[in-house]
């Protein structure tokens, strides 16, 4: 399977419109400090809707419309010449949880004629009812479901599996009223039958738990949460009055070492821009390297 790493920042980007902190001020100087909102293109879908998505399209050869769209047997008659030709009809989109820096991006998806999305039943709950997703869309594009449950996987129109680890029960602000369920934010174990490739992605992750811990060990690549150094570096950067832990996000110093352990591939993502690693010649990045963990860049191209 193809994967590319569409973008490698938490909420907000690398720079965050309202913030003059280090990280942001250097990605207005230097453009190679920038980062946009984590995502991962697994062939023909894409892992979390941020706001960036339009531009994550475009980025990405295989993703774009034009002559030689990506194979994908979409429903009804497909033009084979005239203004409609080679035009993307059906978007499909899995979901890591509902946040709004994963979620955003489906309203710029409205010109699709169809929104296929995959997600656990508590974060489609969440989007049809607390950000009435389905009301606001479907005028504009078809939304079909499917669920993503905790045990099984979902075969995608690719050939790739997709299956759920759950990780979290950290529920958006918007749906803090919603019930609490152990899915409400997961990991997604891609793996592809044809090459025995396996990937695991999971940008937030507040415990290191025994199922993810074996999950990540059977993965060829794992791509997870590098949203923050260290435990105190939200509350030190007034971003919040939570830990990184707090906040549903295991810092790097927790993770750096039992990452190394493990025998795949490892990078992080979901930068912060308060992460040191924001900048490229921070001493942090000497620290991952010599442990032989790396830190994904935007763009960055995968095959298992
Ligand atoms: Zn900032």
């Amino acid at each position: 399977m193809r994967l590319r790493i569409l973008g490698t920042a938490a909420g907000g980007g690398v720079p965050q419109w309202n913030c003059a902190c280090p990280g942001c001020t250097g990605a207005r100087t230097h453009p190679r400090w920038r980062r946009s909102h984590a995502s991962l293109a697994v062939e023909n879908h894409i892992v979390n809707a941020t706001p960036d998505i339009a531009e994550h399209i475009e980025s990405c050869e295989w993703l774009r419309p034009g002559p030689s769209p990506v194979p994908d047997p979409s429903p009804g008659p497909v033009p084979a010449a005239g203004p409609d030709a080679g035009r993307t009809r059906v978007m499909r989109v899995i979901l890591t949880d509902a946040e709004l820096d994963h979620t955003l991006g489906l309203p710029r998806l409205r010109e699709a004629d169809e929104l296929e999305i995959i997600a656990t039943p508590v974060v489609r709950e969440a989007l049809t009812r607390g950000l009435r997703l389905e009301e606001v869309l479907s005028p504009y594009a078809e939304l079909r479901w499917r669920d993503l449950t905790r045990d099984g996987h979902v075969s995608l129109t690719c050939g790739v599996r997709v299956q759920a680890v759950p990780v979290s029960d950290k529920r958006p602000r918007y749906a803090a009223g919603d019930a609490p369920a152990p899915d409400w934010v997961v990991a997604l174990r891609f793996t592809d039958p044809a090459t025995g490739g396996t990937c695991l992605y999971a940008p937030a992750f507040g415990v290191w738990s025994a199922r993810l811990e074996e999950a990540m060990a059977e993965a060829d690549c794992v791509i997870v949460d590098g949203t923050f150094w260290d435990d105190e570096e939200p509350r030190r950067t007034g971003i919040s009055s939570r830990t990184a832990t707090e906040m549903g996000h295991l810092p790097i110093e927790a993770t750096a070492e039992r990452l190394a352990r493990l025998p795949g591939r490892c990078l992080y993502t979901h930068l912060n821009n308060t992460n040191p690693l924001v900048d490229p010649d921070a001493p942090q990045h000497k620290r991952l390297a010599e442990l032989g963990v790396e830190v994904a860049a935007d763009g960055m191209v995968i095959e298992l």
